[in-house]
Parts: C-alpha cells; sequence; structure tokens
C-alpha cells in the first residue's frame, strides 16, 4: 500500500485526513498550510512522555503522570466557590480528579463510577491526598492516553491533539520515494531516505536537532530543488533562438572616451559580458547587480548603444518618472545626436503619446525610457532588441519569466539591481539568471563618513546642517514613520518637518508615504534644482536617483533600520564629489547587537559584505529584497547556518548542468518542493 502512494498523495486536500472538518481546514489554510506536504513542516515544539503509568502509592508530586484507577465517589459541594471532587482509586491508594468551574454532568459523563480509567496529569498534594486538577487527557482506552504527546505551537487555533492525529495519519502513510540524489550527495547524509529523514524530523526527541544527517538531507532538498528550478528556467531562456547583434566596437569606444571619467574594471567586465550575450544567438536574461552608486547606468547605457548599432531598438523601464527622466537625460547627453531617444511619461499628453507609440511602430525612436507603462500592451516596437529594467529587486521569479517572454524572440533582457545581497540568496533568488556583478566603485568616490549621534545632541547636528547648507550643500532626514506612534517609539516626519521649518524657514519640504505622485514628483525635481534644502521622509526616498547636490543625510532611529537598508539610504549621497556625511541619530541604550550594527556601518561602505554581516546578525528574512522577491520562504533551510549546504547545492546543479543530466528522476521533488508551479512540463 504504501509503495503505491507517491507525491500526488502529498499534495493531495487536507479534508482526506481523518480528524479534519471544514473548521480545522480554514484554520490550517490561514496558516498557508493547504496540503498534506504543508503539514509535514509543522513540527513539535516540545512533547511530553505519558506513555509510562504508575500505581498512585508511587505517583511522583509536581511531575506530570499517568494512572489507570476507578472513580468512586462524586462530592460535588453546594458552596459555589469549592471546587467539585471525584474520589479515584487503585488497588495501592487513593487519588481526587478536583474541577474547578465544571458542570457535573461533564464530570459524571467523563468519569462514570465504577469504570477503570486512565488519567494522566500534573500531581499536587493537598490534604494528604493525591489529586490532579481539571485533567484533560483521559479515556477508558488506556493506549490513547499512554504516549508520547507532541506539543504544537497552536496560535492557529488548531488543538494539539488533532495535530498529533493528523500528523501520526500521514507519516504512517508517508510515500517511499526512489531516491532522487546521486550517490555522492547520499554519502553526505549517510544515505538517510526523505522519507526516514521525515519520520525522524516529528520524533519529539530530535526536537531542535539542526546538525542530524536528517535535518541536514531535507535542508539540502530544499535548496537542491529551488536552484533546479532556477536552472531549469535558465536552461530554457538559453535555448531560445534570437538573430545575434553586431557589436560596432569602434562606435562604443568612440561614447566611452568621450565620458568625463573612465570606466571601472568592473564595469568593463560586466560590460563585456552583456556584449557577449548580445552579439549570441541566444537570448540573454542577465542580472546587472552592483552596489548603490557602483555605476551601473552607464553600462546599461553603453549596452543600449550597442544594441541600437545593430539596428535594434531599446527600452528602458525604471520604477519611478523621475529616475526614468534622470537616465533619459542621460542618454540624450552622451548618445549621439543621430540617435532618437524618446520618454515617455504618465503626463504626456494624451496627443503626445500616441504620436510617441506611432513612431515606436514605426521604428522612429531607437530608444525610449518611462516606467512600467511602456510594456503595455498598445505599445508596439518594430523592432525591440534589449529591454533594460532598473531596480527591479521588488520581481518575483514569476514576473521575471514573464518579462522573458516579453518583446519577442529578438529581445534581450537586462535587469539591473542595487540590492547587493549574500551570495548564497543570490543563487537563491536570482537563480534564474546570469548574473553580473559590479563590486568596485568608480576610482574618485569618497566614503561616505558615517557618525552615530544621540538624540539629545540634535543641537550639534543643527549646527552642522546650518553650515553645509551655508555651503550650498543639501541636506536628507530620513525617520522611520510617517504618524506618531507612541507603542513604536517612531519618530513622525510630520513633526520633524515642522520643527525643522522652524529652524530654517522656507528651506524644507516633506515628503511621506500619503504624498500624491504629482506632488511627490514636483517636490523630487525642487529639490533636484536645488530649490530647497532639506528634504524631510520617511524612507521613500526614491531608489537609484542621483542628488549630486545632496551630500549630508540624517537617518532618525537608526537602530530600528536593518543594516542593509541603512546602506542603501546612505548610498543617496556620496554620488557627487563632494565630501558626503551620513548622521544616525540614536536613543539611547542600544543594544549590544545594535552597536555591533553601528560599527559594520561605520568600518565599511562595501553593500555586499554588509549584507553578509546583516544576514548573521538578523537572519536572513531580513534581508532586503529576500522578502519582496516572491519566492517562498524555506521551511528548514537556512542561508546562515546551512551555507555549506548551498555551496553543495550549486555544485550539483553545476554537475547536473554540466553533463546535462535526464532530471526526470528529481519529478517528485520539484512537484513537492516548487510551489510557484514553474516548471509544469519536465520529464
Ligand atoms: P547605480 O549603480 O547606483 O545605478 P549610477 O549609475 O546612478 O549608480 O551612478 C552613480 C554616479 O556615478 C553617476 O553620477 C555616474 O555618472 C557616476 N559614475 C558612473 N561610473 C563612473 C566611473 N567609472 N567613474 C566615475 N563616476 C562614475
Ligand atoms: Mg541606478
Amino acid at each position: 500500500m504504501n509503495n503505491k502512494r507517491n507525491y500526488e498523495y502529498l499534495l493531495s486536500d487536507l479534508s482526506s485526513l481523518k480528524g479534519v472538518g471544514t473548521k480545522t481546514k480554514n484554520l490550517l489554510k490561514k496558516k498557508n498550510i493547504n496540503n498534506l506536504f504543508d503539514l509535514l513542516w509543522k513540527l513539535p515544539k516540545s512533547y511530553t512522555d505519558r506513555s509510562l503509568s504508575s500505581k498512585v502509592k508511587d505517583l511522583k508530586i509536581g511531575e506530570i503522570q499517568t494512572v489507570t484507577i476507578i472513580p468512586q465517589k462524586y462530592n460535588f459541594p453546594r458552596v459555589r466557590k469549592l471546587p467539585n471532587r471525584v474520589l479515584c482509586t487503585d488497588e495501592t491508594g487513593e487519588i481526587d480528579c478536583v474541577f474547578f468551574n465544571s458542570y457535573e454532568g461533564y464530570i459524571k459523563k467523563i468519569l462514570p463510577l465504577g469504570r477503570e480509567i486512565t488519567v494522566s496529569g500534573k500531581i499536587t498534594h493537598f490534604r494528604n491526598k493525591y489529586q490532579i486538577t481539571n485533567p484533560k487527557y483521559l479515556s477508558e482506552d488506556s493506549s490513547l492516553i499512554k504516549q508520547v504527546h507532541n506539543k504544537y505551537s497552536l496560535t492557529d487555533g488548531v488543538s494539539e491533539k488533532i495535530y498529533n492525529k493528523i500528523l501520526v495519519q500521514i507519516i504512517d502513510n508517508l510515500p517511499d520515494f526512489k531516491e532522487w540524489h546521486s550517490k555522492s550527495i547520499m554519502s553526505k547524509f549517510q544515505n538517510i531516505s526523505w522519507n526516514s529523514s521525515i519520520k525522524e524530523l516529528h520524533k519529539p526527541k530530535n526536537i531542535g536537532n539542526f546538525k542530524s544527517n536528517f535535518y541536514q538531507r531535507l535542508a539540502f532538498d530544499e535548496i537542491f530543488s529551488t536552484f533546479l528550478v532556477n536552472s531549469q528556467i535558465r536552461k530554457k531562456i538559453r535555448k531560445i533562438k534570437k538573430k545575434n547583434k553586431n557589436i560596432n566596437i569602434k562606435k562604443q569606444n568612440t561614447l566611452i572616451s568621450n565620458l568625463d571619467f573612465s570606466l571601472t574594471n568592473d564595469q568593463i567586465k560586466s560590460l563585456d559580458e552583456i556584449n557577449k550575450d548580445l552579439s549570441s544567438t541566444n537570448k540573454m536574461f542577465r542580472l546587472l547587480q552592483g552596489d548603490v552608486g557602483s555605476g551601473k547606468t552607464i553600462v546599461s547605457l553603453i549596452s543600449a548603444i550597442n544594441t541600437i548599432n545593430s539596428g535594434f531598438q531599446v527600452a528602458v523601464m525604471a520604477p519611478t518618472e523621475i529616475l526614468a527622466r534622470q537616465h533619459y537625460k542621460l542618454a540624450k547627453k552622451i548618445f549621439p545626436k543621430n540617435i532618437n531617444v524618446e520618454l515617455v511619461s504618465g503626463k504626456s499628453e494624451y496627443k503626445t503619446k500616441k504620436v510617441i507609440l506611432k513612431k515606436l511602430e514605426d521604428n522612429k525612436i531607437d530608444i525610449i525610457f518611462g516606467t512600467h507603462a511602456i510594456f503595455q500592451k498598445k505599445v508596439i516596437f518594430k523592432k525591440l532588441g534589449l529591454i533594460i529594467i532598473d531596480e527591479q529587486h521588488k520581481f518575483g521569479v514569476n514576473q521575471r519569466k514573464r518579462l522573458s517572454d516579453k518583446g519577442g524572440v529578438d529581445c534581450d533582457v537586462l535587469l539591473m539591481t542595487a540590492t547587493p545581497i549574500p551570495r548564497t540568496l543570490t543563487m537563491t533568488i536570482y537563480g534564474d539568471m546570469d548574473i553580473s556583478i559590479i563590486r568596485e566603485k568608480p576610482k574618485n568616490r569618497k566614503p561616505v563618513k558615517t557618525y552615530s549621534k544621540l538624540e539629545a545632541k540634535i543641537d550639534d547636528v543643527l549646527k552642522y546642517i546650518n553650515k553645509e547648507i551655508k555651503l550650498g550643500n543639501q541636506i536628507f532626514w530620513v525617520c522611520p514613520l510617517i504618524e506618531e506612534s507612541k507603542k513604536l517609539d517612531h519618530s513622525s516626519a510630520v513633526k520633524k518637518f515642522e520643527y525643522l521649518e522652524k529652524k530654517f524657514p522656507n528651506q524644507v519640504s516633506l515628503l511621506h508615504g500619503k504624498t500624491d505622485l504629482e506632488e511627490k514628483n514636483l517636490i523630487l525635481n525642487n529639490f533636484l534644482k536645488n530649490k530647497f534644502k532639506i528634504l524631510v521622509s520617511t524612507t521613500i526616498i526614491e531608489v537609484g536617483i542621483d542628488f549630486p547636490n545632496a551630500n549630508v543625510i540624517v537617518i532618525e532611529n537608526a537602530n530600528k533600520f536593518g543594516l542593509s537598508q541603512l546602506h542603501q539610504l546612505r548610498g543617496r549621497v556620496g554620488r557627487g564629489d563632494k565630501d558626503s556625511t551620513c548622521i544616525l541619530l540614536l536613543k539611547s541604550n542600544l543594544s549590544e547587537n545594535a552597536k555591533k550594527r553601528i560599527k559594520i556601518l561605520k568600518d565599511t561602505n562595501d553593500g555586499f559584505l554588509i549584507s553578509e554581516e546583516d544576514m548573521k546578525i538578523r537572519g536572513f528574512g531580513d534581508i532586503l529584497g529576500f522578502k519582496q522577491s516572491g519566492i517562498k520562504n524555506f521551511k528548514l533551510a537556512d542561508p546562515i547556518h546551512n551555507s555549506d549546504l548551498f555551496v553543495l547545492a550549486e555544485k550539483e546543479m553545476r554537475r547536473i548542468e554540466k553533463f546535462n543530466e535526464n532530471i526526470a528522476k528529481f519529478k517528485p521533488l520539484i512537484k513537492l518542493y516548487d510551489r510557484a508551479d514553474i516548471i509544469n512540463d519536465i520529464a
């Protein structure tokens, strides 16, 4: 029977289990538990061993004990405050079952006189007699009580009894899969099968045994299935044949030599990788990853001009209009005059838009900049050859997949992200793409000087700001929340704006999550044009925009932010050639952890390093971009503690890719673990 079960059994609906009715099903659904497989990750938190029974005379006071007794006499006092009692005995002595707030009828039902019953609970002593108060574990069938009872976290409203009952059913019926891993992988886990691993995982004695072979094996399965799915997507995309682009290196180099800086080594290397993809007959699906201010834009624009020079159109999508406009302006500036550069904005009039659409269709526009609007259905390109997407860390793998299909076969795709993340996560989140990394910062870049300051000393900060304003510089002032929340003790951007406005009349503006789009654009543009000096905002300051004149950023309640986020915020300044400063305002009493974090930030400017440290301190869930990435969270695997498993999984995946191994044997693994359902048609 067991052997016939396959992965479909585990993917079946919860109602196939005994003891799961609509109510339980709905409660579990709320916890995102939709099938038997999901339930496998509901692990006991602790357990109570009720399996051994004792005679009354041997009962140990203060401990949870199991005893088989016969109820002899009810004692239901009239006085309300007194508890109801049932005198019970075995051949060695007497014990009272004591009930507070229970109806007589109920007590008579669960403890009928003269019938043997097995009870388990904490033993106490009262007036020289043993007693159990409000016993919950009792039955005439002693085998139901004499067990090890697992305890589960009960926040979802499902009782322990139900969890015990349903998990036993699944675990007793686990399919015996044919092993999907290679011998060499299996030897790393002492050859323990998936089936046995799950069984071990649920044994109460194994709670928290993270180093064990079964735990490691299951964590590996999780990581490996993610990598495998990514690899399959990548392979599929690479298989798409396209018309190659002929890169005109001479024109490219002329453009580069006209820039007022020289490219960094990493910029050159990334550009080479992109050029190779563009000139190949396989579709490019590449991520350009680089720290804030590492100079991704110019790399993407050079790729664009190479694409245009080989006779194709390019579309550049930015997350905001301001950023789209900034890229557009840069292209206008550095591209030869004969290139048709266009910007489509939400504000463009209907007529203008129509003209632009027509021109795109007639191949009269070489490159167009805009927000997601440029990918609407009605936008038709004559010969789209490259899509560039800036600051896209909010895209999940599904969205990316759709994107790679967009634009037709001849269209390459380049995505950019300024979210440096640890390598283990890069493989997890972006494993479906090829990756170019810019680690090196431009040579002229001065590190942002980072200070921490107690809020009590805000006057010093104001003095400093005043000095900077007199030098013609601008300031970002970041507050964590928009409205005062006493509970969280966050500063309020609104209050801070009012406060600063008094100190620096007519020089301050406010941006927060509720500012409408048009006003926001206006404010940002005015800031860009240096029309006011201090921009107070919540964390919504746009990613990617260059404000060369802003060289000070003040971050309030800095310890409320993650390291990576602080680093991103700090990256808003220090893009021009001025000295720049980041001031972390802190309330007193920082925890040791918070102190550690702030120190890392002061010590280094390397976003990749910072993200590694951030992950070590706060766990991977908090790393920027991970939560938004749309990929499921791991159930067991942890990029910090299992980094060796991530390395192993990558190695194994590369091996499979290299030998072009048939992955049909992984079908159950993928079916079970890949909830995104990206691969429907393997094997
Ligand atoms: P990001 O990688 O965050 O998108 P940008 O592309 O906006 O960074 O570049 C930030 C700034 O650095 C821009 O003003 C850009 O002109 C400048 N820049 C880019 N590459 C170099 C370089 N190699 N040397 C000097 N400045 C550079
Ligand atoms: Mg950018």
